[in-house]
């Protein structure tokens, strides 16, 4: 999940193509099932828009059809009332025969109402309409439409099909209008040692970002000895990851009481896929977005010895056991190290060089920070 920039728009997550994909079918049956038996309709597809969605709908309809196409293309000038709406493309003999108009989305229904207009002529047996969406706060027509995919809410929408300026027809999934983010959110990552707090506590302060790292909240719990730290403890002690659904709780919690800051340094989150996916949700649904996780790349046998190091003043019982900090990179490499490729997969992976003085990597990770 992730935001998409079409031109100057930016459009969140909105509707899987899994939701999509259900919708389609219940659609495809309830046509189905409406139809005598041995009807064959004639499917017309209101094109650029409907391609996609004919296309699986056909697929799921499962019985004898027709299918056309047509494109309303709308001039200007041509006469001095304004725009004037042509069909384009459709030559069968419609007389006598069932017609079913498929439609990605139907809003204000001046579309719907050209339709209306040309297969009134045609001499068809019955005309209906399916339409994948439909706007209801903005239809203005008083039409039958036979079939609704989903009502939505008037907000412009993209993919499956629909377009800005042309593009985003290509997505699977339906993405939604947001606004232009407003934070610069990066994930500092990297196994336990890495540095990654450490730096943190520098790049904070020269990009003017909050710093959350989950390891820190859950010490200060439990040290206060808040339920929450009272129930981390025990995963802690022996190295191993708090359950996903605590860590992203807690983690949402932290960014809520920071609504106005220009943006966060996640350090130790996420930690798993599942963590990750949160994030990217909790993000989107904000019209937010991680614009890129920067990864410290050290050895694990350098990263023992400094941890060692680490525990003899840190007061980190978690840093002085070598069996659990073992543990704590066999949590990483099971169940952390993968969301370099999913951050990878999303174009947002930067590794770095973490050996070297502290000033020296800063100066590394600036360097990226600055292009994000
Ligand atoms: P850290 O300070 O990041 O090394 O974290 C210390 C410990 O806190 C880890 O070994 C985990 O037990 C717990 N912890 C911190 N962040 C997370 C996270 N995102 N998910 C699960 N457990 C975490």
């Amino acid at each position: 999940m992730k935001l998409i920039k079409l031109q100057d728009l930016y459009f969140k997550p909105f509707i899987s193509s899994e939701e999509i994909a259900i919708i389609v079918k219940y659609l495809a049956k309830k046509v189905k099932a409406d139809l005598p038996k041995g009807e064959i309709p004639i499917f017309v597809g209101i094109l650029n828009g409907c391609f996609l969605f004919a296309a699986d709908f056909i697929r799921e309809f499962n019985g004898n059809c027709e299918v056309s196409f047509i494109k309303l293309a709308s001039y200007n000038g041509i006469s001095s009332t304004g725009n004037v709406k042509k069909l384009v493309g459709i030559n069968e003999d419609l007389t006598g025969r069932t017609i079913i108009i498929l439609e990605d989305i139907i809003d204000t229904g001046t579309t719907l109402q050209e339709i209306y207009n040309i297969f009134r002529e045609k001499n068809v047996k019955q005309l209906k309409v399916a339409t994948l969406f439909f706007k209801p706060s903005v239809f203005r027509k008083e039409l039958p439409i036979d079939y609704i995919g989903k009502s939505i809410e008037d907000k412009f929408i993209i993919g499956y099909g629909l377009d800005y300026n042309g593009l985003g027809r290509n997505y699977p999934a339906i993405y939604q209008r947001s606004t232009t983010p407003k934070m610069k959110n990066i994930v500092l990552f990297g196994p336990p040692g890495a540095g990654k707090g450490t730096q943190a506590e520098f790049l904070k302060d020269m990009y003017n970002l909050v710093h959350i790292s989950t390891g820190d909240v859950f010490r200060f719990n439990i040290k206060n000895k808040t339920e929450l730290g009272l129930l981390a403890k025990k995963y802690m002690d022996e190295g191993d990851l708090v359950p996903d659904e605590v860590t992203i709780n807690m983690l949402k919690a932290e960014v809520e009481k920071n609504t106005d800051a220009n943006g966060f340094i996640f350090d130790g989150f996420p930690r798993t896929q599942s963590q990750a996916e949160a994030l990217d949700a909790f993000l989107g649904d904000k019209g937010e977005q991680i614009n890129g996780m920067v990864a410290l790349e050290v050895a694990e046998d350098i990263l023992v010895t400094r941890l060692l190091e680490r525990g003899k003043t840190s007061g980190r019982t978690d840093d002085t056991d070598e069996s659990k900090i073992r543990n704590r990179f066999n949590e990483y490499n099971t169940k952390t190290a993968i969301l370099k490729e999913y951050f990878e997969a999303q174009d947002k992976y930067y590794g770095i060089n973490g050996v070297g003085s502290i000033e020296e990597i800063t100066r590394r990770i600036s360097k990226v920070f600055d292009t994000l």
